[in-house]
């Protein structure tokens, strides 16, 4: 890749929360990756990737998520001027094919669940000049997801900020891999990383738990976006390098904490970041020790008023 080529992420606001600063008697800080034009912190890192892919003479990208992953791969194709084709179990709304479509991508949908429509996207790749996009588990997904602590640490600095914790939440472990890549190279190994999992999704909190890796039965989560089964290896390696402490948090604190932050922040974001959110919404005893938390806001396009209001009704919140 050509150094001058821009990046397709833009840098987002890293903003104070008034309320839970006041709440908890701590500076919070936001890094307000939501306001991404893919909807989350994806196109950092899946960007990066789709770059490089299309400058090494890819034609076509194929990637297996009807979530914030394909939404981001499919904005970056459309931004590179290559086709892409997202892969979709059955299972996915016709609202998300719709929403895909929309920005130019084509939708396929194949087989029942994720591992089946993963399979398609493997075979078609076996075409040359096309590429596979993996949703997390790439070093180019890292090293792009890295610049938000990049971007954060600077607009800290201007501001005499030094965080002493940085909160998020974790799928398949991309975005907690990018973090942390960027957290060392920004000076903040010492700096603790609290890692947020809805109960249902919690698959690096069993890793850890296990001392390996661990596949789950199942999610049983209503935040989907979290819903990998198993995370990347490079994230459970990163479990044994630095100080991560994972939790969990219910699907009903997930959705309070989005709800809150609605009103608090006038932002919707979905309950994968609800549940970072929650961290300290509840203010969880993991924020004992620190006085100037980051919160990544890592956003997500699966949420809407409707889909909030019936969350809200589903756990009587
Ligand atoms: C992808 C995503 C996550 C989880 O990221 P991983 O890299 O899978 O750990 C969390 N929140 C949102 C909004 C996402 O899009």
């Amino acid at each position: 890749m050509s150094a001058s080529m821009p990046a397709l992420h833009i840098q987002t606001a890293l903003l104070a929360h008034p309320q839970l600063s006041a709440a908890l008697a701590r500076q919070v800080w936001l890094k307000m990756e939501n306001m991404q034009p893919a909807g989350s912190f994806k196109l950092r890192g899946i960007g990066l990737l789709c770059q490089r892919a299309v400058a090494d003479g890819a034609r076509h990208l194929v990637c297996p998520s009807g979530g914030n992953a394909g939404f981001a791969a499919a904005f970056a194709g459309a931004a590179l001027g290559v086709k892409t084709t997202i892969l979709v179990p059955s299972t996915t709304s016709a609202a998300v094919c719709r929403r895909i479509r929309e920005i130019g991508a084509e939708v396929i949908v194949h087989g029942s669940v994720w591992d089946e429509a993963n399979q398609e996207a493997l075979r078609l790749c076996a075409q040359p000049g096309t590429v596979y996009i993996p949703p997390f588990d790439h070093p180019d997904i890292w090293e792009g997801n890295a610049t938000l602590i990049d971007e954060a640490v600077a607009q800290g600095r201007e501001l005499g900020v030094e965080f002493d914790a940085v909160i998020c939440s974790a799928g398949g472990g991309g975005l907690l891999s990018g973090i942390l890549t960027g957290m060392h190279r920004n000076g903040l190994a010492q700096v603790p990383l609290i890692v947020a999992e809805t109960e249902g999704a919690a698959s690096l909190h069993a890793a850890v738990q296990a001392g390996e890796l661990v596949t789950l039965p199942a999610i049983t989560s209503i935040a989907s976006t979290l819903g990998a089964r198993r995370v990347a290896q490079q994230a459970f390696d990163w479990t044994r390098r630095h100080p991560v402490q994972c939790v969990t948090v219910s699907d009903a604190q997930a959705v309070a904490a989005c709800l809150a932050f609605a009103d608090d922040m006038r932002t919707l974001v979905e309950p994968a970041c609800g549940a970072a959110l929650a961290v300290a919404y509840q203010n969880l005893p993991v924020l004992a020790a620190c006085k100037r938390p980051l919160i990544v806001v890592c956003g997500g396009i699966g949420v809407s008023l409707a889909a909030l209001a019936a969350w809200k009704e589903q756990f009587s919140l």
